[in-house]
């Protein structure tokens, strides 16, 4: 006989560990116990030594779907003979913190049992177990039990005590366990406030009617409707306000997706993941014609995503086979509505029906959104079914920290000790609603996750929302960290790097020490510090914000600088708004001076014909990106690298602007230009890497910044880096946009406590 203790780091609770160790401890006839402990569970067994190694291979290779282990420690101890194997109540840590698990799309177990008429969960749209179901959006406080999630108020039958008291059961301490005997109901309700009668029927009947209707979903409300109804996606666009930007659509499974849309194995992963993220993939020639056009216009690319709660489970079987548009329940730019008052109160006019439970959602957290680039998922959106998992880090923080993000895209993260928590999407923080969300759920956090933080790290914009809330708290340090360190800190800190590298920061904006708006970087940066290698040359931005909406603004601001007087390409433009803005650049009146590759990539767009006003962040450039992906045109436009000694490379955009301008005044296909504009970015961040090696003896390449969402580019940047021997990293668990940099100021504000040493 032996005795072996095993400590396991990672998400263990409320995933079906402890059962899972149970079971295997009895059939391998082991005695001892196990127990949670926060971020751990701590395991002690007894028994034969052969049984003893199968125990712990088996502790790795079977642990159930949503365990997240980081890390196994064993050590030998003396026999103890203990009678049998129990599991024991959980011990909380003070000091530590405690991991909680995202939340997760049904699993085939619960789906098999939701259409199953002998099951007693027979199309209870609330089932779940220790696989799935709810967990970020339900917890109220810590530690994660049913008292502190808002299942608490549902008294549990005696069936379900049952299966949550015995330890052999799926369910054993699924604490959002119900049925239909004691949990969350449905309701429909209408326009007038009445109630429909059967509420799946009712809602299914509207979207087949054309009609809208707000679907309570796990971190949030959607509005859904019929996707190949022109109409009804034409209203719902004009009722939310919302013009162009693309809408998510639902498809039943994966081959209803494969007939809309090319859909690679990699893909069909991403889209069957247990996070269930939208995922952006090419429309298909024929078949993509069943989705109306008004779903996502102008784009190669449709957002698809597969039912992940069982009530969209049960509305989609009765939707006769359509797809559903599946949009987040909201006027354009305000936050997602999670509660069923401020749903029927803030969606009045949009939805024509409510269909709702009454299991209250605590955390708001919209749908991710992934696309899958060259070698790997680039995350758009890092949201639902990934927030708040650990993230291990390469460092130690020697201070419990908060990090708050950006303003744009919010998401912000706690760290402690070698573990950081990256938080769901905020969302934008210039609505007061969304920034009550963030403050709230920060502190929720904080209670949830047990760090208390004694540094608070925030980006050097003094209006951005986020900025404000650090510097108001009081008896925190405040750490000022830039914006594109914080994007290169952040994919460091994804790949555990410490040495320093060339970093590539490119993006729409952020803000730069010298006053100008940075946003087409090239950094020599380590975790603590950087140096401005290289950057875009400086351009007016005609009127500021709003040349971001109107990107013939930039157009026009890179043909004066590049000295051309012929603006027919923008013939679309007024002749006298043309003129206004050529005398706004002349005179530097309202015009900020930026470096952003983001604003160049508005220029190159309205010069390729895009509308002159954009309706959302990043449209430009997405419809850009579209143009360049029908066409694999070769070659590249000239540009120059200045070396003006001592200061920062200035990579001079005149040539490419003069080429690209001929090319499109000799009618040259908008598609050939948009592609060839790419391949340029590529070429330029080869030459500019390897100037920076030359001089530095850095070969590692870090990408980051909101333009990396751009497959097409991505992709070129790092073949061409790849090419010019550069190793290269891009982010694999955060997103290269803003949604980012809480984790990179997380890296930068460690490195800048920790002092030299660490340094
Ligand atoms: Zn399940
Ligand atoms: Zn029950
Ligand atoms: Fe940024």
């Amino acid at each position: 006989m032996e005795r072996r203790a095993f400590d396991i780091r990672g998400v263990v609770q409320g995933v079906g560990f402890r059962p899972f160790v149970h079971a295997m401890a009895r059939r391998l006839n082991l005695t001892g116990f196990v127990a949670n402990q926060g971020a751990r569970v701590a395991i002690e067994v007894e028994g034969q030594p052969d049984a003893l190694a199968q125990f712990e291979h088996a502790l790795i290779a079977g642990a159930p779907p949503l365990a997240r282990i980081e890390s196994v420690s064993r050590r030998d101890l003396a026999v103890r003979g203990d009678a049998s194997f129990q599991i024991v109540n959980s011990i909380t840590r003070r000091d530590a913190a405690v991991y909680v698990s995202p939340d997760a799309a049904t699993c085939d177990a619960c789906l098999t049992e939701l259409f199953d008429p002998t099951d007693r969960r027979y199309l209870y749209p609330c089932i779940n177990c220790t696989a799935c179901g709810p967990r970020l959006t339900i917890i109220t406080g810590s530690p994660y039990d049913r008292a502190q999630t808002t299942m608490a108020r549902f008294e549990m039958c005696a069936d379900c005590r049952a299966e949550y008291q015995s330890p052999g059961d799926r369910r054993f301490h699924a604490e959002p366990i119900a049925c239909h005997a004691c949990g969350p109901t449905l309701a429909a309700i209408d326009a007038a406030g009445g109630d429909t009668g059967p509420a799946i029927e009712a809602a299914a009947g509207a979207i087949r009617a054309g009609r809208i209707v707000a679907v309570k979903g796990l971190g949030g409300f959607h509005l859904a409707c019929d996707a190949g109804n022109n109409s009804a996606v034409a209203a719902l666009r004009s009722r939310k306000h919302r013009d162009h930007k693309p809408f998510a659509v639902m498809v039943a499974d994966l081959v209803a997706a494969e007939a809309v849309c090319e859909v690679s194995d990699d893909e069909a992963t991403l889209l069957r993941s247990a996070a269930r993220p939208i995922v952006l993939l090419k429309k298909k020639a024929r078949g993509a014609d069943s989705i109306a056009a008004a779903v996502a216009p102008d784009q190669t690319r449709l957002g698809l995503m597969l039912p992940y709660t069982p009530l969209h489970h049960l509305l989609m079987a009765m939707v006769n086979g359509r797809a559903l548009v599946m949009t987040s329940g909201n006027l354009s730019d305000e936050p997602i509505a999670i509660d069923n008052d401020a749903a029927r109160d803030r969606l009045r006019g949009i939805a024509d029906l409510w269909l709702l439970h009454d299991r209250d959602i605590r955390v708001r957290c919209e749908d991710s959104v992934v696309r899958h680039a060259g070698h790997g998922p680039i995350l758009i959106r890092r949201s639902r079914g990934w927030a708040p998992a650990p993230m291990a880090l390469s460092f130690a923080c020697a201070a419990p920290m908060l990090a708050v993000g950006g303003h744009l895209k919010n998401t912000f993260a706690l760290a402690a000790a070698r573990t950081a928590f990256v938080s769901h999407h905020n969302g934008d923080l210039d609505e007061v609603i969304a920034l009550e969300a963030f403050e709230r759920d920060v502190s929720l956090y904080e209670e949830l996750l047990n760090v208390r933080p004694e540094i608070i790290a925030h980006d050097l914009h003094p209006d951005y929302a986020s900025t404000r809330y650090a510097l108001a708290r009081s008896g925190i340090t405040a750490i000022g960290v830039q914006h594109h360190h914080a994007h290169i800190a952040s994919c460091m800190a994804e790949h555990g790097l410490d040495a320093p590298v060339i970093g590539i920061a490119w993006d729409g904006a952020g803000w730069g020490p010298d006053g100008t708006v940075w946003g087409g970087e090239f950094l020599v940066a380590e975790r603590g510090g950087f140096e401005r290698a290289a950057h875009f040359r400086n351009i007016a931005q005609p009127g500021g914000d709003r040349a971001a909406r109107e990107p013939w603004r930039m157009a026009l601001a890179h043909l004066r600088d590049a000295g051309i007087d012929d603006d027919g390409a923008l013939a679309g433009i007024q002749p006298s708004a043309r003129r206004v803005i050529r005398r706004m650049v002349d005179r530097g009146i309202n015009t900020p001076m930026t470096s952003s590759v983001g604003r160049l990539f508005d220029a190159v767009a309205a010069l390729c014909g895009a509308a002159p006003e954009m309706t959302y962040e990043g449209q430009a450039a997405m419809w850009l990106e579209s143009l360049a992906e029908q066409s694999d045109a070769a070659g590249a436009y000239a540009f120059e690298i200045d070396d003006a000694g001592g200061a920062p490379l200035v990579i001079d955009t005149r040539p490419l602007i003069r080429g690209l301008h001929a090319h499109a005044r000799a009618g040259i296909a908008p598609a050939i230009i948009a592609r060839r504009f790419h391949t340029t970015l590529g070429a330029i961040a080869a030459s500019v890497a390897h100037v920076a090696r030359d001089r530095t003896g850095i070969d590692g390449v870090v990408l980051s910044g909101g333009v990396f969402a751009n497959a097409i580019l991505l992709v070129e940047v790092e073949t061409a880096l790849a090419s010019a021997g550069m190793k290269v990293y891009r982010h694999q668990n955060m997103p290269p946009g803003d949604g980012g940099l809480c984790l990179g100021q997380i890296a930068v504000a460690a490195a800048r406590i920790a002092g030299p040493k660490e340094r």
